[in-house]
């Protein structure tokens, strides 16, 4: 559960200075298996059960569609890449369906799932119905077809990015465990580093603050959109305090429509929102899972996966693709010690340079 509570402070919607609420994390554990009986052979795809439901849409959102789930199998051959495979050494039964662009990984019953050895959150846990894999329809819609089958990310000639170095002034967010420097301090640094070498590979970079001055989050997005961002990019440090076990990397980004969010903290998951950042689903997801594989390689630090959340106010409402990084935690000692290092931060900002190139 200390694992499930980290994360920085104040970037969040609700009081900057209030207690961070409890967690609620929608964990494979909270959805049920459909009824795996008296499923036709020939049927292709099936509605969800009632016990798939997510929780209850807020009252002004639309009725949910019909949630569907889909054999894998007959997906892939209608889009033409081999079916999935079941991975003969795993403890757990996991499957890998792969295509020109990469393999993901799927193990049954949990919402966790790699691409290309990148951890990466499901909407909902896959399911074997008649010995067949079966995949939510979003979760195809969502995460699988836009890594197995979408186009390659490009960027124009010119491309511009914001950086948003988070916190500042008076909202210095978490503080390392070791010699109480703030995340705020880390942040600008990072943005700092990262700029000329964002400009060197053609990006005309902006950042949201260039010293320690508070800034909202509401002003950064409304920021991205005056700068016509193509690209926005939210760097932050987390904390898992008073635990000083939790490490490792996240990269955040919005949460699709339907979808449960990964992480919810306590606030309102309104899964069936529409908003601007859902223009960018593929988009977010594959920059997301570049980023958190760059920086998990470059750092060594754990990789602990790209998630979806809509909490995050920075990136809600963006107008162009968005995602949040969380480069390590500085309540861990092992790991503020490394963020306390220029050298760690110079790390940091090349990985995410190189994996914009
Ligand atoms: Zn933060």
């Amino acid at each position: 559960m200390l694992l499930l509570l980290a994360g920085c402070t104040s970037i969040y919607q609700g009081s900057e200075s209030g207690p961070v609420p409890k967690e609620w994390s929608q964990t494979s554990a909270a959805v049920q298996p459909p009824a795996t009986n008296k499923i036709p052979p020939a049927v292709k795809i099936i509605p969800a059960p009632a016990s798939h439901a997510n929780p209850p849409p807020l009252k002004t959102f639309p009725p949910a569609p019909i949630l569907t789930w889909t054999s894998l199998d007959r997906w892939a051959a209608a889009n033409k890449i081999a079916g999935p495979r079941r991975m003969p050494d795993s403890p757990v039964a996991s499957y890998a369906v792969s295509s020109p662009r990469g393999t993901m990984i799927l193990e049954i019953g949990s919402r966790e799932a790699t691409w290309n050895g990148v951890e990466l959150h499901l909407g909902f846990a896959p399911e074997i119905i008649d010995d067949q894999l079966f995949i939510h329809g979003l979760d195809l819609q969502k995460n699988l077809e836009p890594l197995l089958l979408g186009k390659p990310l490009a960027f124009g000639a010119n491309r511009i990015i914001v950086i948003d170095p988070g916190h500042g002034g008076g909202n210095s967010g978490t503080v390392s465990v070791r010699d109480g420097r703030m995340e705020k301090e880390f942040t600008l640094d990072w943005a700092r580093r990262l700029k000329p070498l964002l400009e060197a590979n053609g990006w005309t970079v902006f950042l949201t603050r260039t010293n320690d001055s508070y800034v909202t989050n509401s002003s950064r997005v409304v920021f991205a959109t005056a700068h016509h961002a193509d690209l926005f990019i939210s760097l932050h440090f987390n904390s898992g305090a008073p635990d000083k076990k939790a490490g490792g990397l996240e990269t955040y980004c919005f949460s699709p429509t339907g979808i449960p969010s990964t992480v919810t903290r306590g606030y309102a998951d309104p899964w069936m929102e529409k908003l601007s950042s859902n223009d960018f689903d593929a988009e977010n997801l594959q920059i997301a899972l570049k980023l958190q594989g760059a920086l998990a390689r470059a750092t060594g630090l754990e990789d602990r996966g790209v998630r979806h959340v809509r909490y995050i106010e920075v990136l809600r409402g963006q107008k162009c693709p968005a995602v949040l990084i969380e480069g390590g935690y500085l309540s861990n000692p092992h790991e503020a010690e490394k963020i306390e290092s220029a050298a760690f931060r110079q790390q940091l900002a090349a990985a995410v340079a190189g994996a914009l190139k």
